[in-house]
């Protein structure tokens, strides 16, 4: 599965919790991030992730693209909800895509603690199937 971890500053710290957390876990998937959380994951675990451009430089639209294939799996997408972010819009773009596509979106912790055991549990197999018939149209 491809997994997409971000988190906005204040949130980082429990971003990289979860990721020490699950880290057995997350290491059995293909693991993208935003430049900045990825750099605060890689710096405590052993995960290799790939890490696009920090979110306020286009970061989240860099996931959003892959989101708009439909090609993301998961996305951990701790937002801070008591502060205003300069890229706001690509935020929005990013969780609309997900809708667009009903790919699995968690914005806080207690949610993406739910939907990454359910993809131990091979709830989200189903995600594998749509691979094999991805919409171009
Ligand atoms: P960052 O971006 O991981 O580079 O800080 C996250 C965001 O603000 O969208």
């Amino acid at each position: 599965m491809k997994i997409a971890l971000i988190a906005h500053d204040r949130m980082k710290e429990t971003m990289v919790q979860f990721a020490v957390s699950y880290e057995p876990l997350l290491k059995q998937h293909q693991l993208y991030a935003t430049g900045t959380t990825g750099k605060r994951i890689m710096e405590e675990t052993c995960l290799t992730i790939h890490r696009y451009l920090s979110g306020p430089l286009g970061g989240d639209q860099q996931i959003g693209a892959m989101v708009a294939q439909n090609e993301m799996d998961f996305i951990a997408f701790f937002r801070d909800p008591l502060a205003a972010q300069p890229h706001e819009p690509d935020i929005l773009a990013l969780l609309r895509l997900a809708d667009v596509h009903n790919i699995p979106v968690a914005t806080n912790l207690a949610t993406a603690e739910v939907l990454i055991r359910s993809i131990e549990q091979g709830d989200l197999a189903w995600r594998k199937m749509i691979h094999g018939h991805r919409r171009v149209d």
